[in-house]
């Protein structure tokens, strides 16, 4: 039998206890307020997020899935058309876009950035499929953003919709520039483990278009302008007051959160990588945040019982590629053979990451990665 973990693979219950004092509070104002949905906290919320992100427009919803159902929605995605997306990835990306009434295309990732490679994209672009190209969803997974550029420019020469799934990087940037702020349209999760979780399900979908903007705001409740009156058939993904107040708290220790990310990840590189371990590459033009330290080993189960068995709690994201996984195996499009995709699936690993790790026990886990890799 395994010991109980002692170093979890994430904790926001350590985050809450960070900032306890100022969340209990806002909970509180929140309670006495008597106004519990779309009042004062979520519109400063959005404000203040918008203001983050560095773009002119941010609509609370209930969630990161609705988040992007909705700006697909949005930008008139829907029955007959294609949007492009990567298979390793949290299965909401590809959810979201059969909610949306949509077919899913999925391409290949780069095997360093574990994001989509625009070569891949671009060949999907090539080929003959049964319907409509209208959007591309790059996902900035584990922290780091996707190749915007290229994305961007093979966009504008198909005439695609760009939407972001920033559900992994709240913070990273790319030239300077927020993930988020580079597509059309860019969806955000507040699922608790996220860099930026609430405690609870919320989810934010932010934009510069004026007019993506205005429909995401119809469709996220009943289409309706005035109150009662629809506009538009819509239904209803709101995010509620008691989320906004708390993430409202947690959004101002958002960059030193990451910055704690950052050391942590600083360290295990440091010592992984002398000892061969293959590590999260940096790349001098983004700001990964680690919202996951990945490593990948071909010999990964038998690394993660060996860690679990010494309190280590260790995840893989994801076991399964979407395009394998049993209620799209055989139906979803694919786009040429999945190599780094069916690859990663097999080698990941993700290491202990939350801001309140101490480097101390960043050190502990390192050291049982070197002791395995002695052992063998
Ligand atoms: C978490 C996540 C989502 C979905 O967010 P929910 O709030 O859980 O619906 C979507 N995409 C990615 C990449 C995610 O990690």
């Amino acid at each position: 039998m395994s010991p109980p973990i002692q170093i979890p693979s994430s904790n926001p219950k350590a985050n809450y206890l960070a900032h306890k004092g100022e969340i209990d509070a806002a909970i509180a104002r929140v309670l006495e307020s008597g106004w519990y949905i779309l009042g004062r906290e979520v519109q400063s919320f959005e404000q203040e997020f918008a203001a983050y992100i560095g773009v002119h427009d941010a609509i609370g919803v209930a969630n990161g899935t609705d988040a992007l159902k909705l700006s697909l929605q949005a930008c008139g995605v829907g029955v007959g058309d294609l949007v492009f997306t990567v298979s390793h990835t949290a299965v909401a990306t590809v959810a979201a876009i059969e909610l949306a009434g949509a077919t899913p295309v999925l391409v290949d990732i780069d095997p360093v950035t574990y994001t989509m490679d625009p070569n891949c994209l671009e060949d999907a672009l090539a080929h003959p499929w049964d319907g409509t190209p209208k959007a591309v969803i790059p996902v900035h997974l584990y922290g780091h953003p996707a190749d915007m550029v290229s994305i961007l420019e093979l966009a504008n020469r198909h005439a695609l919709y760009v939407i972001e799934d920033c559900a992994q990087s709240h913070g990273a940037t790319l030239d300077g520039r927020m993930t988020g702020a580079w597509g059309d349209i860019a969806s955000f999760s507040f699922y608790p483990t996220k860099n930026l979780g609430a405690l609870g399900d919320g989810g934010m979908i932010v934009t510069d278009n004026p007019a993506l903007a205005e429909r995401t705001r119809l469709l996220q409740q009943y289409g309706w302008r005035e109150r009662y009156i629809s506009d538009i058939p819509g239904g209803n993904s709101r995010l509620d007051e008691l989320q906004a107040a708390i993430l409202r708290v947690k959004l101002r220790f958002l960059d030193a959160d990451n910055e704690k990310r950052r050391s942590i990840a600083a360290l295990y590189t440091d010592h992984l990588v002398k000892a061969g371990f293959s590590c999260p590459v940096l790349s001098k033009k983004s700001r990964h945040i680690f919202h996951q330290y990945v490593i990948c080993s071909s010999r990964r189960d038998n690394l993660k019982t060996y860690l679990n068995e010494r309190g280590i709690g260790t995840n893989v994201h994801y076991p399964q590629a979407v395009h394998e996984q049993p209620a799209y195996a055989g139906r979803i499009p694919v786009s040429a053979p999945l190599t780094y995709t069916e690859k990663a699936v097999r080698e990941i690993l993700s290491l202990p990451m939350y801001p309140e790790l101490t480097l101390e026990q960043a050190k502990f886990v390192v050291d049982a990665l070197l002791a395995w890799k002695k052992s063998l």
